[in-house]
């Protein structure tokens, strides 16, 4: 066996099942390099494709009021055109779902990828550390920073940051309260120090959850107290895609000599920037680790150093167990049983939350027939029905509703002369007694239809299909 053979077999013998808790357990900080890149790019995107939105939103307006908005005691959501009333359970819970079922997809698919560019840890992370870059230099310069005796420059230095990052999670902390009590009034009663116990408690605890988690704990969150990263194991194959070193490439890893024989060595020339551009402080070499959010961020970085020393991009790359231990290229990552399944539930959750939010009514009526008795036989030979109706308004003012019943000749209710008043977002639940004359049944059991309309808009009306019973001929 060639020396080099042996280097490589020793690699494989001490990392043989190829995943390493090698975590960064706090007792150092990270001071990661922030270099330009592909995968440097695609997470400013993804970050102004999230955040901008974040932002911005709750300065729309939309009929009048906030365009998106949670009217907490109304308890109501507004979103632009739609209302969602605390009845309409099915929408939240799809909602839920398909945000769920996302997140397995893209993780049987990529592993943590949704960590490293669009769980709001890290992208709030991201700011934080730019804003820390410009107040206090490069990773180089803030390790000497830190080493530093307290003087001017670095009071002045740190006190500059801390004032970003006052400002990052102040403007973060009166945008979400905006969500919910207005921005108006979440901006003006911050300058007169107005809120009140629950704004001031949403507020603090918004601030210091961005200030702390972000400023100072950082990645601690993603390796300690993140569930996410426990429970995607399970979410994970063998052909799931992660951020990989390529050993067989890469090992024996040696310094490459001007003018001598390298041919004995692999292709990482050991200069560590994959790790010292990492926001988790994981060396990726090691193999596959908890700690890796799979931001690819070593992956810009290995590519840049390949292209100096005239070697071959990919050292680090997007690839999957399967595709590390056969050294083979990437091969069908979508095409697999369980990201199409996790895809085909994604989009199914997907269409029924659109038709629920495109077809949903502003007039609700549930019927139950009371079965106890079923029917009653009237002193008139006519056959009488009892139903518990629930109607609700969903629309945003009071309005007059008439209640009529179809389907069989000669069909009354108790309700036929009255006009039902309800007030915006009212549920009302009534009793409703509905009559037919016994030589007009056909059967024991007629379809009838219910009709629930409002007085000055037809177009607003709800009906129900019931059944009608009787003694049957
Ligand atoms: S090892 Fe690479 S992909 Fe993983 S967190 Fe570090 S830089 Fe990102
Ligand atoms: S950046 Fe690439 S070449 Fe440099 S140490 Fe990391 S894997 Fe090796």
């Amino acid at each position: 066996m060639s020396e080099t053979q042996t280097k490589k077999s020793d690699y494989l013998i001490e990392h043989a099942d190829y995943t390493h808790w090698d975590i960064n357990s706090g007792d150092a900080s990270v001071y990661a390099r922030r270099i330009p890149g592909r995968f440097r790019n695609i997470k400013w995107a993804i970050m102004a494709t999230l955040l901008i939105p974040f932002f911005i939103l709750p300065y729309f307006t939309w009929n009048g009021r906030q365009a998106i908005y949670f009217d907490i005691p109304a308890r109501k959501f507004y979103l632009f055109d739609i209302t969602i009333w605390p009845q309409d359970l099915l929408i939240l819970a799809l909602l839920m779902l398909f945000a769920f079922i996302l997140l397995f997809s893209m993780t049987a698919i990529a592993g943590r990828i949704f960590c490293g560019t669009m769980c709001p840890q890290t992208m709030w992370t991201d700011l934080m550390t730019l804003t820390e870059r410009w107040a206090e230099g490069s990773a180089r310069q803030r390790i000497k920073l830190d080493a530093m005796p307290w003087n001017a420059e670095k009071i002045r230095k740190k006190a500059f940051k801390h004032l970003m990052w006052i400002f990052i999670c102040t403007v973060t902390s009166v945008t979400f309260l905006g969500y919910f009590s207005g921005i108006d009034n979440a901006w003006s009663k911050l300058f007169t120090l107005d809120y009140n116990v629950y704004e001031w408690v949403s507020f603090g605890f918004v601030f210091f959850l961005f200030y702390i988690n972000t400023g100072f704990v950082r990645e601690q969150i993603c390796n300690w107290v993140c569930p996410y990263a426990r429970i995607q194991a399970v979410m994970t194959d063998k052909d799931t895609v992660t951020t990989t070193y390529n050993y067989h490439r890469g090992e024996p890893r040696g310094r490459v000599k001007k003018g001598q024989d390298n041919s004995d060595k692999g292709d990482c020339v050991d200069c560590n920037l994959c790790v010292s551009v990492c926001p988790t402080g994981v060396d990726i070499r090691e193999g596959s680790q908890i700690g890796c959010i799979n931001c690819g961020i070593c992956i810009d970085a290995c590519d840049d150093i390949m292209t100096k020393v005239g070697r071959e991009k990919g050292l680090i790359r997007f690839m999957s167990y399967h595709e590390l231990e056969n050294n083979l290229e990437a091969g069908k990552r979508f095409l697999r049983p369980r990201p199409m399944i996790y895809m085909l539930a994604t989009t199914i959750t997907f269409v029924g939350i659109m038709y629920t939010l495109f077809f949903k009514t502003d007039l609700d009526m549930n019927v139950n027939h009371e079965r106890s008795p079923t029917y009653t036989v009237m002193s008139d030979r006519s056959i009488q029905n009892m139903y518990h109706a629930i109607i609700l308004n969903k629309t945003e003012a009071a309005a007059d509703f008439t209640l009529k019943a179809t389907g069989i000749d000669g069909i009354t209710t108790n309700y036929d002369n009255k006009v039902l008043k309800l007030t915006s977002g009212q549920a009302k639940k009534i009793d409703l007694l509905i009559k037919v004359p016994q030589k007009n049944l056909s059967s024991g059991r007629q379809p009838i239809t219910l009709k629930l309309e409002s007085l000055g808009n037809p177009e607003l009306s709800k009906t129900y299909e019931s059944m009608f019973f009787g003694p049957g001929n």
